[in-house]
């Protein structure tokens, strides 16, 4: 899809599973497994939407998924799919690796910045994307480094010190406009430094939710997940985002949803949220 000089696509980093209580938090099991059908392991579906952005003399990746570094005992306890994916679904748009000038990180999570760093030779993580600056808010990196125990399990230092050795973090404090028509917004709650992307071009708005809002169902503002840090912040900025964005055109991207990836909002005649979705994906 074009957005005024941004040509845009979504692509997938590869799927995996997470506990389908802690995607829905306090959402009854009755409800939310008629939507997203838990396995045997009473885990769902996932899947890791980035974002390839072309425009301006720039190639923009939006989040990496999980990346391709962990052993076969975590991808199993995750399901992980899709080694390689990322690359493979990068060089069917004709981008190598080396062709990126810019990551954007909506926080450093596993499942978000795991591909962005890949082994070595030598078995050494090190940047995926060597001639990228990868942007990132300064508060996640301090979120990252100082994590407490509910969170540490999720930030895994070989996914963003090789970046910060290498020089090629960028920091950020707040809201930015990082290239024309890109910019990040801090979006906190799910944890303190998440930022959501946005596109404007063309006459269009697209925002990317990272997990903000993490798969289409998570559109009703009270389905926060158990990951979430600071349930109420979360809760407040979903409906600041969806107030601006319900009866526009505007693009919602869902980073983690396997069926809808994208679509625009609007509100039902009871004033539920509702989703009609809008394909931008490049088919695997
Ligand atoms: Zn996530």
């Amino acid at each position: 899809m074009k957005m005024g000089d941004w040509e845009v696509r979504v692509l997938s980093g590869g799927t995996f599973r997470l506990d389908g209580g802690s995607m829905f938090g306090t959402v009854p099991k009755v409800v939310w497994d008629k939507l997203c059908p838990a396995d045997a392991e009473n885990q769902i579906l996932m899947d890791t939407n980035c974002l390839l952005l072309r425009g301006h003399g720039h190639t923009v990746l939006v989040d990496t998924g999980n990346g391709d570094k962990e052993t076969d005992a975590f991808m199993a306890r995750f399901k992980f799919e899709g080694r390689g994916i990322l690359d493979a679904n990068l060089a069917k748009e004709g981008v190598r690796p080396e062709d990126i000038d810019l990551v954007i990180l909506t926080h450093l999570h596993f499942d978000h910045a795991g591909g962005s760093t890949r082994l070595n030779e030598a078995g050494e993580p090190v940047p995926s994307f060597p001639k990228a600056r990868y942007v990132l808010q300064a508060r996640d990196l301090e979120n990252a480094r100082t994590a407490s125990i509910r969170e540490r399990a999720s930030y895994l230092p070989k996914n963003w010190e090789p970046l910060q050795a290498a020089g090629l973090l960028d920091l950020v404090h707040g809201a930015k406009e990082i290239l024309p028509g890109l910019s990040v917004r801090p979006v906190p709650g799910h944890t303190p430094g998440l930022q959501a992307v946005v596109l404007e071009g063309g006459g269009r708005k697209l925002v990317y939710l990272a997990d903000l809002i993490p798969t289409s169902h998570h559109i009703q503002p009270a389905w926060v997940m158990g990951y979430d840090i600071d349930v109420v912040t979360c809760l407040e900025e979903r409906m600041k985002l969806l107030d601006e964005a319900a009866g526009t055109d505007t693009i919602l991207i869902f980073e983690h949803d396997p069926t809808v990836p994208a679509g625009t909002v609007s509100r039902d005649p009871k004033g539920k949220y509702v989703v009609t979705p809008v394909e931008l994906r490049v088919k695997a």
